[in-house]
């Protein structure tokens, strides 16, 4: 992995409106894909942070999938763009990208994590039936975290800028009907009728 710092001075924060952010760009060759960046953006003055993930290569609206059957499975790599839903069909998981939505690079382990902070945060609102429906789901993400639970994690992104880097990793072309239901699957469509 190679890493570039540096500080852009004419940019406003977002948050706080103060002039200048910190960025800095990681390099990371993903396997079987292509070489894929991460840039995480932070203000100094109020602790705004913010990450993209972009892949250098172009890559067609594609679903990855693997199945998680060991605890050495939750090192996978994953690369989640910024426009891939998260899809963990045996739990009822899926979380759509949102309109401040993170790419990262991180494991299987990583995202269960990160699936499991914004489950917290929608079960904190909810109440009775919901919340105990919630609250099951939350102790099942617990369970997978320690690898004792099977599973499949499944990422469809309309962009193409996703992969799970595993060789028992399966991957196809998004079909047309998949991105008409995909948040943000209206780009491919519309990059596929211009091509
Ligand atoms: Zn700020």
């Amino acid at each position: 992995m190679t890493t570039r710092e540096y500080h852009l001075t004419q940019v406003t924060c977002p948050s706080c409106n103060r002039e200048g952010l910190d960025v800095a760009d990681v390099e990371y060759d993903a396997q079987n894909f292509g070489t894929v960046i991460t840039s995480i953006t932070r203000c100094s003055s109020c602790g705004f942070r913010h990450s993209d993930v972009f892949s250098l290569s172009t890559h067609e609206p594609t679903a990855t999938s693997v199945k998680v059957m060991s605890p050495e499975d939750l090192k996978i790599r994953v690369v989640r763009g910024n426009t891939a839903t998260i899809l963990v069909p045996e739990f009822g998981v899926s979380i759509q990208p949102g309109l401040n939505n993170e790419g990262f690079i991180s494991d299987v382990e990583g995202v269960l994590a990160r699936t499991e902070g914004v489950l917290r945060f929608l079960a904190s609102s909810l109440l009775g039936r919901k919340k105990q429906r919630a609250e099951a789901l939350l102790g099942k993400i617990a369970r997978a975290r320690e690898g004792r639970l099977r599973f499949t994690l499944e990422l469809k992104d309309p962009l193409g800028n996703s992969t799970i880097v595993s060789g028992k990793a399966k991957k196809h072309r998004l079909s047309a009907s998949e991105l008409n239901r995909l948040k943000f699957g209206e780009h491919a469509i519309a990059a596929r009728r211009r091509s």
